[in-house]
């Protein structure tokens, strides 16, 4: 195996082109578990920790647009501005792993991955989130929702990679909630991320671990829209956050494994779109 370690963007996708069935690096945290499992025939590993472009974030307050780079670690979005900007995030953040994991796992690996369990992707779900892909050919960007395919499937090409996630600040609550079986250190079988954006009147929410892939329960949504004014704020009738969790349980699409089954998914996932519900409207 031979490891490079290129420390810009345009010598990783030099490395990308040239070299034939390469493996991209970040932390490692999904990656080495592979390794371990002997899941890869690995040859060449393009380690992109030192790749600078990949580490930063900033954010244009002309067009309310963060880019967060696809290198930036967990730990640094739980705290802090970032935090400040997408209280989702912070929170999905906390969630995932220990600090040590959080010290060194990155959106760009939770996206490489792909799992339908990736604490960050329901968030990027719910903040309609843009994927920055960068080859030697040139650059793309998709919507989130096209960049996932499927169970631990998206659309990279053999030699892009994911260079940054787009996403707008919006004006209202966010939180994202998971349910596992045990407190910490645990992998979701339901979660949930929800976003009260109060200028435009909209709720976007998205599950995670209860179907194939991360799913965006546009029909709760559009209801919720209809029978609570998401602007004016004013008080949740139970009814209503109870109506709502019925009906995101009924867009996810669970399946029984060996963490937990379809039925338990089913009713979990519509606790925590009740309970976000009701958090976010808070008076
Ligand atoms: C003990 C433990 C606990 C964990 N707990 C959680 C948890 O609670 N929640 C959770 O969501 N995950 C958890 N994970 C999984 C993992 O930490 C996350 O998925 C993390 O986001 C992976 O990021 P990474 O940088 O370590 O990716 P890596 O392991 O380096 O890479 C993962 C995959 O993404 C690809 N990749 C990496 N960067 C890029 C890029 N820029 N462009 C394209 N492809 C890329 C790699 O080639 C690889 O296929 C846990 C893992 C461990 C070992």
């Amino acid at each position: 195996m031979s490891i490079h370690i290129p420390t810009s963007l345009d010598d990783a996708l030099a490395l990308l082109h040239e070299l034939p069935r390469v493996q991209l690096l970040a932390g490692g945290t999904d990656f080495m578990v592979e390794v371990n499992f002997n899941k890869h025939d690995v040859h060449d590993v393009v380690a992109l920790r030192r790749v600078t472009e990949l580490q930063q974030w900033h954010h244009d307050a002309t067009t309310n647009t963060v880019t967060i780079g696809a290198g930036v670690v967990y730990a640094e979005m739980e705290h802090g501005e970032l935090a400040t900007l997408f209280p989702a995030l912070a929170e999905a953040a906390r969630t995932v792993g220990s600090p040590q994991i959080r010290a060194a796992g990155t959106l760009g690996g939770n996206l490489g991955t792909s799992s339908p369990a990736g604490d960050g992707l329901p968030v990027l779900f719910a903040l309609d989130a843009v994927v920055n892909l960068a080859s030697h050919r040139g650059t793309r960007s998709l919507p989130i929702g096209e960049f996932m395919l499927g169970p631990k499937r998206n659309a990279l090409a053999v030699d892009e990679l994911v260079v940054s996630i787009s996403m707008k600040t919006t004006t209202g609550w966010q939180g994202y909630a998971k349910v596992g079986t045990r407190n910490a250190m645990v992998i979701s079988v339901a979660s949930a991320s929800l976003v009260l954006d109060t200028v435009s009147g909209t709720a976007r929410i998205a599950l995670g671990s209860v179907g194939p892939t991360i799913i965006r329960c546009t029909q709760a949504e559009q209801w919720l829209q209809n029978q609570y004014d998401i602007s004016a704020r004013k008080e949740l009738d139970e009814a209503i956050a109870t109506e709502f969790g019925l009906r995101v349980s009924q867009e996810s699409r669970p399946i029984d494994d060996h963490r937990s089954t379809a039925q338990y998914r089913r009713h979990a996932v519509g606790v925590l779109a009740k309970r976000l519900l009701q958090r976010g409207c808070v008076q």
